[in-house]
């Protein structure tokens, strides 16, 4: 894409999450943009930077590294989702801050542990399966209370909120109903668990994010739609 671009595309998507927003009663300051550079180009994060987008997505832990090396700027706040091996666990500590796709207690567990002494605990999200698709990873919602209690005891750990991901289809009943789950969920954890403190949903994409800004979203994680299609 052309960079010059990237000015409107950003503020088209702060319009369509106002308006989602506005259309369920909710703040749009509740929501923050993620935005997804993974397998962009440099200059695609540099002109996301330089255009004021500070909240930044990757998916691979190399990735992360050499972003933070090229764009060492301290407004960034990296965001680390995507599937993440447990013996990647020890590297993300100092690289990432807050990381989305903990889909397992032994991930959580394995994060905690292997946290440097002396530093500040991680901020994470839980990864909820609310599309009861089998190859989705996270957690199961009718073990959400168990598991999460335990992480909850995780000194290391900040446990910002939940994450999903939607199935990759049209129909809004079920993208909806995927949403709807996870802020189920989170009620459920609320009510249930008296140490979790989670306010953020971290659900919608380019091709979904108005209709989990509905359902209640706090973290919209967008490429596609700011930054263009993906090299293949
Ligand atoms: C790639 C990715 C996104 C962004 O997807 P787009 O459809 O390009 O907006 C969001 N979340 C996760 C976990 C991703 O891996």
């Amino acid at each position: 894409m052309q960079m010059n671009d990237l000015a409107p595309r950003i503020e088209a998507v702060y319009r369509r999450i106002a308006e989602a927003a506005h259309r369920a009663g909710r703040n749009p300051a509740h929501v923050r943009l993620v935005a997804v550079t993974k397998e962009h180009p440099l200059s695609t994060v540099q002109a996301a930077v330089a255009a004021g987008l500070f909240d930044l997505g990757e998916n691979r832990i190399g990735a992360l590294e050499g972003r933070i090396r090229d764009v060492p700027d301290p407004r960034v706040r990296w965001h680390m989702m995507g599937r993440l091996q447990r013996r990647s666990a020890p590297a993300l500590h100092g690289l990432a801050h807050w990381v989305h796709s903990v889909d397992s207690e032994r991930l959580a567990l394995r994060l905690d542990q292997s946290c440097p002494e002396g530093v500040a605990p991680l901020s994470i999200l839980v990864q909820v399966n609310t599309s009861g698709e089998a190859q989705k990873g996270g957690v199961e919602p009718d073990m959400a209370v168990d598991t999460v209690g335990r992480i909850l005891e995780a000194p290391n750990l900040r446990v910002e909120g939940l994450m999903t991901m939607a199935p990759f289809v049209e129909e809004e009943a079920v993208l909806r109903a995927t949403f709807a789950c996870l802020r189920s969920v989170q009620e459920q954890l609320r009510s249930e668990l008296p140490a979790y403190a989670g306010t953020e949903l971290s659900m919608g994409m380019s091709n979904d994010f108005e209709l989990a800004v509905e359902e209640g979203s706090t973290l919209v994680r967008i490429g596609t739609t700011l930054f263009g299609a993906r090299a293949p």
